[in-house]
């Protein structure tokens, strides 16, 4: 973190004039104000406690819990050995750790409500959380907010994290009262988990990204002594078929039936009927399946209902608010995590709806908040992650999107049903997927076999391997798949142009050969 170590130390200078020029000790004046108290926010508050230790942060949340983190919730939550885990909303980390799903650092963030806020005269040095109230007003010129209770509150700076607010098919209306839900808060989880405790249910989960992926996944792990069926749903041909190349997303598929999904690949709910106490949905091919429950995963919008009211511009293509590389909309307004359209010196303009991006974002534009001259660049690369069953986890850096060109290399070399599965139009696996044990690199020659021949007994082909995403002959986007603890390799290779002739010295510190 060369780059990020010379801004720190600019950093400091800076935070001798931190001091935002506005008001201070006035009633209802707060020189931070935090819009969504989740991820971002969070650390957007750290950062500034940092940079200017006796700053007054004002966090306001709409739901009814401190900032925590999502990720656990559609994973560990459901591989909890024990109830009480679940409960007190822990979960053992992939190191075994228990930890807690909200989020912890070093600041102390005392809880307010809105009684409170209205007797306090000055803001004073610390950080305060509004939970259960909305904010539904901002307005950049005056520098003031409205809470839902129609409370007026002046900033320095603001904030805006509000994150994003899942999609949801019209096709869906007709199953019932509370029959289809989406999933994104801790109440969900907590709904969901109570549903599936009770045994015998079968559950449809509608979509196959992330999201929908994993949940089928730890659903259906959970639920398996207690007689739950899971059916996942999707148009794609393969889980995660949006962002792996096909031959991928397809052994993917096989993984997660392992796990006891039935997978609807290539299939779209035509309609929903509520039959009894149950759902029906009918599919497009005329197929019908039985329901308690729907879950919709059908990806997120960008929750910009504050910002569009503001007239702070949106991205109409990505969705989102458009933010420049420092993360500022507009004067004293910035924006982080998943509603911020944010140009990406590297990749350009992108909105990235991950856990690391919200954190990272979080605390650029923390750091630029707490100082009237710092101006730094988010530049540093995030990564994001997934597991899916015993046999999936990966991380990954940049753009991860099929309809990119790939490359793949493995350790193993494919049998010729995968190597060859992977022979999409589009794909250049192919051409580089081969790469022997002895690091000596093979190109795969077979004739191209349907993917369906993809076997699940070929466990070992897809143990560990670098996917490579090409836009305008450079490298995007790195997958590195159950290869942990390479990103930092992998940002080095990011925007560099792909070369064959060299594919093998670039590889070399993903250890791909190594074992
Ligand atoms: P959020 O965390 O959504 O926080 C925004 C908050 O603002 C919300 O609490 C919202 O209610 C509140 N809010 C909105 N509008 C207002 C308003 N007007 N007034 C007051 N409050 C408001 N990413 C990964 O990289 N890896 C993972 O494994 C992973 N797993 C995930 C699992 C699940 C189940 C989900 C839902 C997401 C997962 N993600 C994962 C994505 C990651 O959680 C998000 O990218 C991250 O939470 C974004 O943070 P954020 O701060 O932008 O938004
Ligand atoms: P997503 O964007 O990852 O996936 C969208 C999916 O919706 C597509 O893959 C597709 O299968 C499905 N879809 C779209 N139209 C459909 C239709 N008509 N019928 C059936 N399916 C349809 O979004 P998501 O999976 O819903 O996840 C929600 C959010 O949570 C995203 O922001 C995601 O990045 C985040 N998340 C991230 C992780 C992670 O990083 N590991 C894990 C869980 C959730
Ligand atoms: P976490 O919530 O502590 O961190 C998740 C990621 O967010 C981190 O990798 C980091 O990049 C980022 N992050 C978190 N807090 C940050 C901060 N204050 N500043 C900057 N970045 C921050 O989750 P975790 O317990 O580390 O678990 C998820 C991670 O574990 C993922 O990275 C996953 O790939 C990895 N994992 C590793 C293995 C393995 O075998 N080595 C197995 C499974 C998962």
């Amino acid at each position: 973190e060369e780059e990020d170590t010379a801004e720190a130390e600019k950093d400091t200078a800076a935070t001798e004039t931190a001091a935002v020029s506005v008001p201070k000790h006035e009633k209802d004046f707060y020189p931070y104000i935090l819009i969504g108290a989740g991820t971002a926010s969070f650390a957007a508050m750290e950062a500034i406690r940092e940079k200017d230790p006796s700053a007054a942060i004002l966090i306001i949340g709409n739901e009814n819990i401190e900032p925590y983190m999502r990720p656990p919730l559609s994973k560990e939550m459901w591989f909890n050995k024990s109830e009480e885990t679940t409960e007190k909303l822990s979960f053992k980390d992939w190191q075994g750790k228990e930890r807690n799903i909200v989020l912890q650092g070093k600041e102390k963030i005392e809880s307010l409500d809105q009684e409170t806020l209205e007797k306090i005269e000055s803001a004073e040095s610390g950080v305060k959380l509004l939970t259960g109230v909305t904010v539904s007003d901002l307005n950049v010129a005056e520098q003031t907010i409205t809470l839902n209770s129609g409370k007026v509150l002046k900033y320095g700076k603001v904030l805006l994290a509000t994150g994003g607010v899942p999609k949801t098919l019209p096709v869906l209306a007709g199953a019932g009262e509370g029959k289809v839900t989406t999933f994104r808060s801790v109440e969900d989880f907590k709904k969901l988990h109570a549903l599936v405790k009770s045994a015998d249910k079968r559950i449809v989960i509608v979509g196959g990204g992330f999201l929908g992926s994993e949940l089928a996944v730890a659903i259906s792990h959970y639920g398996k002594d207690k007689n739950v069926k899971v059916t996942q749903v999707f148009p794609e041909d393969g889980n995660m078929g949006l962002v792996f190349p096909r031959y991928l997303s397809k052994w993917t598929t096989s993984q997660v039936e392992q796990e006891g999904v039935v997978v609807k690949a290539n299939s779209r709910v035509a309609s929903t009927k509520a039959v009894g106490d149950q759902v029906e949905l009918t599919l497009e091919n005329g197929e019908k399946v039985v329901a308690d429950h729907v879950v919709v995963a059908v990806g997120i919008e960008a929750n910009v209902d504050l910002a569009k009211k503001a007239g702070l511009e949106l991205d109409e293509i990505r969705g989102g608010v458009v933010v420049n590389a420092e993360l500022l909309a507009r004067r004293n307004v910035y924006c982080a995590g998943d509603m911020t359209s944010f140009h990406d010196v590297a990749l350009g303009r992108r909105r990235v709806e991950h856990y690391d991006n919200a954190i990272l974002g979080g605390r650029v534009a923390g750091q630029n908040m707490a100082s009237d001259t710092l101006h730094k660049t988010y530049k540093h690369q995030s990564m994001f992650w997934s597991d899916l069953g015993p046999h999936i986890g990966y991380e990954a850096v940049g753009i991860l999107d099929s309809k990119l060109s790939t490359v793949s290399i493995w350790t193993k070399k494919p049998t010729a049903a995968s190597a060859d599965s992977s022979a999409d139009k589009k794909d250049e696996s192919a051409t580089e997927s081969a790469v022997e044990k002895e690091g000596k690199r093979e190109r795969a020659t077979a004739t191209p076999l349907p993917a369906e021949a993809v076997k699940v007994e070929d466990k070992e082909k897809y143990n560990k391997g670098l996917v490579l995403y090409l836009k305008d002959k450079k490298i995007v986007g790195l997958l590195m798949w159950n290869n942990f603890g390479k990103v930092d390799d992998a940002r080095k290779i990011l925007g560099q142009v792909y070369d064959t002739e060299k594919v093998e010295a670039l590889v070399k510190p993903f250890g791909i050969h190594e074992e």
